[in-house]
């Protein structure tokens, strides 16, 4: 069986955990998270890196750095993990979808000025597939609004976007180390800040609304109750995972492109007479093959794909269901402008199986599973 994901491992995990639990400080920001925030500021060249418990909950950080009001707007993508929208309804925000693009799944960057309101605050920019969203565009939209942007980057760890690398565009940026992401810590995530000046209130917000980090740095005698805030640190155990997985960086990333670059030379012809569609890389962007999607004609035939590869012991899935024509999402949000491309795109989009680590015979296996489905 070839199946969907397999967590990445590369073996030195079990002995840094242990190590962790040696070093007797298995609670938040203990040495494996240090290092760990210290490598990820040197690597994407940013001040400062905070771990999180997942992309989710540094989403959550970044929609209390927004500083929101109920009612304020968010504007972001329907087709999106609806940890995205989490983040900002809790924050009593109203969401604001707008249509993709179909080439790259991402925000539509010019349906997105039509979209701003009075109430208008963030433009969220979901990297699709470590895809970069069009960046210069959507900060210069921010910049003339004076709305904040944040990157919802769990899919782009290593990706860039015209040299800068994704998570260090907008205010405030976020990416996962779930396990169906490129490096992982089980569960995880951390909040990339550029801007130093949210360091402070970064930190509260992390630790339970205290000022114990600065407390810890030696800045203040004693700490206190600041603001509200929640736990976001995970634990030094996890965050020893992370770090054999940095370690192991290029190697993971190497591995992933080639298992991507096969699969995109392999279909080629199947794309070339038009019966599938493959990703799009727009100029200058550069991805981190996060994920192998191709297109099928529509849903019948998507679903049909599927299936003949299930009965070829191959597990290739499909997501998200657009989020404005979800329960949640009619609730909490509205469509703005036409869905062009949002529902009809999703509906065509297959991922195919891609996880560090997979042989280059699965690899084969899925090829000619898809190749022989449409001949
Ligand atoms: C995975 C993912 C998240 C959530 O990350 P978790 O670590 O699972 O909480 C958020 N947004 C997108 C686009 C994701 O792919």
């Amino acid at each position: 069986m070839v199946n969907f994901n397999i967590r990445p491992f590369v073996g030195t995990e079990t002995e840094y955990m242990a190590e962790a639990c040696r070093n007797g400080k298995i609670c938040g920001d203990g040495p494996f998270t240090k290092r760990c925030q210290e490598w990820m500021n040197s690597f994407f060249r940013v001040p400062a890196t905070y771990l999180t418990t997942s992309g989710t909950a540094a989403l959550e950080m970044a929609a209390l750095l927004c500083d929101l009001k109920p009612g304020d707007e968010v504007i972001l993508p329907s087709y999106t993990f609806c940890s995205t929208a989490d983040a900002f309804v809790q924050r009593g925000a109203s969401l604001v979808f707008t249509d993709i693009r179909p080439d790259t799944m991402n925000i539509d960057e010019t349906r997105i000025e039509e979209a701003i309101t009075d109430k208008t605050r963030v433009i969220v920019a979901v990297h699709y597939a470590g895809v970069a969203c069009e960046m210069d565009t959507i900060c210069a939209i921010a910049a003339r609004h004076g709305l904040k942007v944040v990157e919802d980057a769990a899919q782009a760890f290593g990706s860039s976007y015209r040299g800068r690398m994704l998570g260090t565009i907008g205010d405030f940026n976020c990416l996962s180390f779930h396990e169906t992401k490129n490096l992982s810590m089980g569960e995880g995530g951390a909040i990339l800040l550029p801007d130093l000046a949210y360091r402070d209130q970064a930190e509260i917000y992390r630790e339970k609304g205290t000022d114990r980090s600065r407390f810890y740095r030696g800045q203040i005698d004693k700490y206190t109750w600041q603001d509200y805030g929640s736990s976001y640190l995970p634990s030094d155990i996890n965050a020893a995972y992370l770090w054999a997985q940095l370690e192991q960086y290029d190697r993971i990333y190497e591995d992933r492109m080639q298992t991507w670059k096969a699969y995109d030379e392999a279909l080629r012809p199947l794309a070339a007479e038009g019966r599938i569609e493959q990703p799009c890389i727009p100029e200058g962007c550069e991805h981190n093959a996060h994920m192998y999607y191709i297109k099928a004609a529509d849903l019948a035939e998507r679903t049909a794909l599927i299936d003949y590869l299930k009965s070829r012991d191959i597990m290739a899935v499909f997501h998200y269901i657009p989020l404005h024509s979800a329960p949640a999402g009619r609730k909490y949000g509205r469509f703005d402008g036409e869905d062009r491309y949002t529902t009809k795109e999703s509906e065509r989009l297959l991922r195919l199986p891609l996880y560090y680590g997979l042989s280059v015979e699965d690899r084969r296996k899925v090829i000619d599973a898809v190749t022989a489905f449409y001949r």
